[in-house]
């Protein structure tokens, strides 16, 4: 059973979602970025406050940030076996970083599953989301701007890690236990 996975896909998509099942089922620790940051928005820590800015313009938060966040909770204990990325890598720079981590604990990604949906189906998914959850990046304009920074920037990552044979994509419109079959089925 293979244990360091990265799920890549447009804001919307289910990432987080199927994250948190897959983690579940494969018994690995899910980090998302995502997450970490929102939990520092919270708490107000230095991170969040920094973070902030960006998350709400619906922009990255720099890579130096990310990136050695990223390294720090990679370092943690129950990370050693084995992590489902949620959320990072999402820039060239990013994926260079995670290269240069796994190659110091001489680890290596076995998948890159990338959740697919089209772009009617994530806005009108984060729409909704807002009404639920009221997640301060989630109005129109602020969509619209998270899927331009995720095709500019993160769709060509699968480029990378198609030549690399890591590349699994799954589609992500139908039932929620449905979709983590799919991806189980494609990792097994
Ligand atoms: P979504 O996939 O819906 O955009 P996330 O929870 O993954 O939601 O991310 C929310 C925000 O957190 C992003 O818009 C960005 O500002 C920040 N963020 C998360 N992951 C990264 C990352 N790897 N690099 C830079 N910023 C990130």
């Amino acid at each position: 059973m293979s244990s360091r996975i990265i799920l890549i896909g447009p804001p919307g998509a289910g990432k987080g979602t199927q994250a948190a099942r897959l983690a579940a089922a494969l018994d690995i620790p899910a980090i998302s970025t995502g997450d970490i940051f929102r939990a520092n928005v919270k708490g107000e820590t230095e991170l969040g406050k920094l973070a902030k800015r960006y998350m709400d313009a619906g922009e990255y938060v720099p890579d130096e940030v990310t990136n050695s966040m990223v390294a720090d909770r990679l370092s943690q204990d129950d990370a050693v076996n084995g992590f489902l990325l949620d959320g990072y890598p999402r820039t060239a720079a990013q994926v260079s970083e995670l290269d240069r981590i796994l190659a110091e604990q001489d680890v290596e990604i076995e998948h890159v599953v990338e959740l697919t949906a089209d772009t009617d189906e994530v806005v009108a998914r984060l729409l909704a989301r807002a009404q639920k959850e009221g997640r301060s990046d989630d109005n129109e304009d602020v969509i619209r701007h998270r899927l331009d920074v995720y095709a500019e920037q993160t769709q060509p990552l699968t480029d990378i890690y198609r030549d690399r044979g890591l590349l699994r994509q799954v589609d992500g419109l139908g039932e929620v236990s449905d979709i983590t079959e799919r991806i189980l089925d494609v990792i097994r």
